[in-house]
């Protein structure tokens, strides 16, 4: 499996990063994990922009997770896209997200590639050899009074992919550290946000979880250009392979 990083940027738009958006390859198929503002881009910015994303799978509906769908399939029609595409989405979001389409103009009676539009369920299956577990991240728990008020979920996932023997988590936004920490096992590679916790605290918890590679991703601005003090924790709890990923990063698990 490989895990390419397409963005991983803050929810702070810069220069220098796209917002979330992550490739999930096993042997020439794709899923799309996240699809913030920029993912088009990120996408024709690899060699092969026509990639053959199957899904996409959105964590939450923060515009730097998700608002980059609509483009995504526009970008899709005008390169001759004709295969299916699946859309799995917080439950709520789910009929909002297909009636939103048509505000798009994107119609399904001439778009030519069926939109498969679900709600995201707990575990999936793909191709055979991939499992991938949701896990609650709270991330969204301090908007659930207004969100209840307008009618709409506080849903935040994060994702745990498991093939070959090999686990992999990638938490999307996160409340805290602790708040995640049940959801997670034991695990070789973990993708973690590092906007709302610290280095410290994400160090803990890889000695805790016994997780041997560890990328910090959806960095913000203050977090760049600290190598040396970020040199000094990894010491410090003795990790080897804990680094800020950056915007085409991949990854072999
Ligand atoms: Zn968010």
């Amino acid at each position: 499996m490989r895990w390419h990083v397409l963005g991983s940027a803050s929810g702070l738009t810069v220069a220098n990063r796209f917002h979330s958006a992550y490739l999930l390859e096993d042997a020439g198929k794709f899923l799309l994990i996240d699809a913030g503002g920029g993912t088009s881009r990120a996408l024709a910015k690899l060699e092969k922009p026509l990639l053959p994303i199957e899904a996409v799978l959105i964590s939450h509906t923060h515009p730097d997770h998700a608002a980059g769908l609509p483009l995504l399939l526009q970008f899709m029609m005008m390169s001759k896209r004709t295969a299916p595409l699946d859309i799995f989405l917080p439950a709520f979001y789910k009929d909002f997200f297909a009636e939103q389409l048509y505000r798009f103009y994107i119609f399904p009676e001439k778009w030519p590639f069926p939109i498969r539009i679900h709600a995201l369920e707990k575990t999936f299956d793909f191709w055979n050899s991939l499992r991938v577990t949701l896990f609650p991240t709270g991330h969204l728990s301090a908007a659930a009074d207004l969100a209840r008020l307008h009618g709409v979920g506080a849903e935040s996932y994060g994702f745990r992919f498991e093939a070959g023997g090999s686990t992999f988590i990638y938490t999307s936004d996160i409340l805290s550290v602790e708040a995640i920490s049940p959801g997670i096992p034991a695990a070789d590679w973990l993708m973690i946000e590092g906007a709302h916790t610290s280095l410290e605290e994400i160090c803990r918890l890889a000695v805790e979880k016994k997780i041997d590679h560890v990328r910090v991703t959806h960095i913000p601005p203050e977090l760049e250009g600290q190598e040396r003090s970020l040199k000094e924790i990894v010491q410090k709890y003795g990790l080897q392979d804990f680094k800020l990923t950056w915007d085409g990063e991949i990854i072999e698990w």
